[in-house]
């Protein structure tokens, strides 16, 4: 293996890093940024999102940029700063992004901030879905994909880099820079301090509304892969490569597919992936440095020429390869056995449930004997195991379409008895931006007794490893939560953050009378009507209202809908 480029990154002296591309150094003048990961560096070097968009910048002599991570604090002075970028995946990160705050000693609400502080914006799943809960922490989000937004953030700030007043610098760049959205320059207005939304409103006339997410449409210029390896990485010494962004399936629950969509009309398909030839190339380069491969991507084996990629890897002696999830349908006995001689020795397959009728309903289209043979076919690759991916709490459920997904995991291992079987599974939760939004989510103590049917029933049969029902509680009352909650958001922040604090806060804000927004089972339990205005309808959702509102309903017939697998 040939050497690449090193040098000791931003203090970070103490992890090997392998750059794959050759950083450019800043003229004097550059605009200087953090990007920030609030995770620890081991998973902020495996988020290939944040990695890349590093990269971007740092072959970009205009931009002088640097790494800050959870774990990893700069002594830089925050003031000399004039961005602060940060990825924000998951909503419980909100606490390392305070914690990142307070260390740096910068206001946590935007509207303190003075013009000397960075201006502090965040992309990633939680604002494409609703930045709504975080609205009041951020000075703006960028909401889509990120990798052409930033050139023209960057182009906007540099013409208006020398406005004195941080208001009048957000306006310019939210009116000239599509996809950013400044919560700050709306108003949102309740129907009382219990009740939804009465109206959302621009504060100037030029301010957009919606917010327009920002897609790519041609892959072949943004395939993502690991510009910078890491021994400390989670994927350790790994070349991630997007073989898929998006996915054309629009299961209804999932933001995957529909966070992909773009307005309608615009052509651009929601699964989108570069050619293979490129893709291919990447490879290419990127294993001079590591022989260990990750295809990254939504549904990577749905790529038109999936095949040929693993031809491609089939030829190559001594590679590791590991995936993502793949869907059932799109396996064949080859990716089977490409991915046994790539070392691995299980794949996992999201299935979500084992019920016909369930999978009608969110509209997941395969069928029961697919699942099997798909099973089959990692057996015959020699595999040792299979992980399903299951879902309970899904809308209009029942305790027997839980139970049949215990029967067809008991089927699986009855057709393949040498073969390990684990099943991971976690409660829905109704994500803003797809046709379930409107949906309840179901009570922690059902989410416990169904994930206690799966136990029971699969006690012999498979390793069963289900989520928190807190911790899904948690997501479910933010991601369709609204900015009221900020305030419940710093409490329990100030508790620690941890999940056991989510009530304390609440019930000590209620002692204080300090609660003007309704209680978290008001977010998170309750089915919306659907002419409600949510919270993050100042974002375009690609599709209209009503199409997603129609698209989450039960498809004709569910009611009758016999229970089988
Ligand atoms: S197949 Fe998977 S990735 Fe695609 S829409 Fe369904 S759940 Fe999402």
């Amino acid at each position: 293996m040939s050497k690449a480029p090193t040098r000791p990154a931003y203090r970070q002296d103490e992890h090997q890093e392998t750059y794959l591309y050759q950083p450019v150094a800043p003229h004097a003048d550059a605009v200087r940024i953090a990007m920030v990961y609030p995770a620890p560096y081991q998973i902020a070097m495996s988020s290939l999102g944040y990695l890349v968009l590093f990269q971007q910048m740092d072959i970009n002599p205009d931009i002088d940029v640097r790494r800050i991570y959870a774990d990893t604090l700069t002594e830089h002075n925050p003031r000399e700063l004039e961005f602060m970028g940060l990825s924000f995946a998951f909503e419980l990160d909100i606490v390392k992004v305070l914690d990142i705050y307070a260390a740096y000693d910068i206001p946590m609400f935007a509207k303190d901030r003075e013009r000397s502080h960075p201006l502090i914006f965040a992309g990633g799943p939680v604002p494409m879905s609703n930045p709504e809960p975080f609205a009041e922490f951020f000075d703006f989000f960028l909401i889509g994909e990120g990798e052409e937004v930033m050139v023209k953030l960057m182009e906007a700030y540099r013409k208006y880099r020398d406005i004195p007043d941080r208001e009048e610098l957000i306006h310019r760049l939210a009116t000239e820079v599509p996809g950013l959205y400044a919560p700050g320059m709306y108003d949102v207005a309740y129907e009382g301090p219990d009740g939804p939304i009465s109206a959302i409103t621009p504060k100037y006339p030029d301010i957009p509304m919606p917010v327009q997410k920002q897609l790519i449409a041609n892959m072949d210029d943004y395939i993502a892969s690991t510009p910078i390896i890491s021994d400390k990485a989670i994927f350790s010494n790994t070349l991630l490569v997007e073989v898929m962004r998006g996915c054309a399936h629009r299961c209804r629950f999932c933001l995957a597919s529909y966070s992909m969509l773009g307005p309608m009309g615009s052509g651009l398909p929601p699964a989108r992936g570069g050619t293979i030839e490129k893709i291919i190339k990447i490879i290419e380069n990127g294993i001079q440095y590591t022989d260990k491969v990750g295809l990254l991507g939504a549904l990577v084996s749905d790529h038109p020429e999936f095949p040929v990629l693993c031809d491609y890897l089939d030829a190559k002696e001594g590679l590791s390869i590991s995936s993502s999830s793949l869907r059932v349908d799109t396996l064949t006995q080859q990716i089977a056995n490409t991915f046994k001689k790539g070392g691995q020795k299980q794949l996992t397959l999201a299935i979500e449930t084992g019920s016909e009728r369930m999978r009608r309903r969110i509209n997941k289209n395969l069928k029961h004997p697919q699942i099997l043979e798909a099973a089959a076919m990692m057996s015959k690759a020699g595999l040792e195991g299979v992980k399903f991916y299951g879902m309970v709490g899904l809308p209009d459920e029942d305790d027997h379409d839980v139970e049949l997904l215990a029967d067809l995991l008991k089927e699986v291992r009855k057709d393949n008895p040498k073969l390990k079987i684990h099943l991971g599974c976690s409660s829905f939760v109704p994500k803003a931006g797809t046709p379930f939004q409107w949906q309840p989510k179901i009570s922690n103590k059902l989410v416990d007794h169904r994930f206690n049917i799966l136990r029971k029933h699969l006690l012999k049969t498979a390793d069963v490893r289900a989520s928190s029902a807190k911790w899904d509680y948690f997501q479910a009352f933010l991601s369709r939560g609204d900015r009221r909650l900020s305030k419940l958001i710093v409490r329990f922040y100030e508790l620690g953050g941890s999940l056991g604090s989510v009530n304390r806060a609440y019930k000590e804000l209620k002692e204080e009378g300090k609660v003007d927004f309704p209680d978290l089972d008001w977010y998170a339990l309750r089915e919306r009507p659907e002419n409600e205005i949510l919270p993050w309808e100042m974002i375009s959702l690609g599709v209209p209202k009503h199409i997603l509102y129609k698209e989450g309903l039960p498809p004709p017939g569910f009611e009758n809908a016999k229970f089988t697998n």
